[in-house]
């Protein structure tokens, strides 16, 4: 599907996106990471949060530092995969800042719908099973690596992630009245129930065409692979093997593939043209 674009913003500079919320860009831009980590700073009130930290890298620390000027009420984590998490632990000790994240360990334990200052936390299991929204009154939301204009998310298989929670952890954002989302990588999404439309009916046509593919003939996972994604770049046949692997097992957990011997088979027979 189409994606959004923009030019690299330069690393460690401030770029306001609304008053009282800007992002820094940690200079870790790779395959997965489009160009780099998006780090939101906001200011509520006398109040200051920062949403993922980003990458353990001196120069994003140093310019997360400058921003906050000795100021830092709480960090908040979106997840804890690394590019978003691992400087939490340098920033909250920098600051004797709390880091509020989904259960587990952790100083403010966040669940589905916690108030956190300005933020609501709206849980968003699928990319990963901690994964947090955090949304604000006015309908900004926060959505980490849960829905991204650059890129569609990475669905690892279970126990990490989970297609199905995925997808109607999509499905629940919706109609919601939200008015700006603003992800963990990227730019920001200005019309979010049109975008995750679009994600979900892309996610649809993935598994319309892994149903249509099988329903020809029982394929092993590696050649099913090579059908779906015939011209993939070497370093995101990983990420795509996983989000695959994810897509059949949630079709077998609704009984539509079954899976003999490392075979995967369609149950329903392909329609006739
Ligand atoms: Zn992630």
């Amino acid at each position: 599907m189409a994606c959004l674009r923009e030019p690299a913003p330069e690393p460690g500079t401030f770029i306001s996106a609304a008053p009282g919320i800007g992002r820094i860009v940690a200079a870790n831009p790779g395959a997965m990471t489009y160009h780099g980590t998006n780090t939101w700073l906001l200011q509520s009130n006398n109040e200051f949060y920062v949403i993922d930290p980003g990458p353990n890298i001196d120069a994003h620390l140093a310019a997360l530092r400058a921003a906050l000027a000795g100021r830092l009420t709480a960090i908040l984590l979106t997840h804890r995969h690394a590019d978003h998490a691992a400087a939490a632990p340098l920033l909250a000790a920098i600051f004797g800042a709390p880091i509020a994240a989904f259960a587990g360990a952790t100083d403010i334990p966040l669940a589905d719908g916690t108030q956190l200052g300005p933020f609501t936390a709206w849980h968003t299991p699928g990319h990963a099973a901690d994964h947090l929204c955090f949304a604000l009154a006015d309908g900004t939301v926060f959505t980490g690596d849960h829905v991204m204009g650059w890129s569609t998310s990475v669905i690892p298989p279970p126990p990490e992630g989970d297609m199905s929670a995925y997808m109607r952890s999509l499905a629940r954002l919706r109609g919601q009245g939200f008015r700006a989302f603003l992800p963990g990588h990227g730019p920001a999404i200005g019309a979010p129930d049109a975008w995750l439309g679009r994600l979900l009916a892309h996610r649809e046509r993935r598994e319309s065409a892994i149903l249509a593919c099988l329903a020809k003939a029982p394929l092993i996972e590696a050649q099913l692979a090579r059908l779906m994604y015939p011209a993939l770049a070497p370093d995101l046949a990983r990420p795509a093997a996983m989000t695959l692997n994810a897509h059949l097992l949630k079709l077998q957990a609704e009984g539509r593939v079954v899976c003999n011997d490392g075979l995967w088979i369609a149950t329903t027979k392909a329609p006739h043209p």
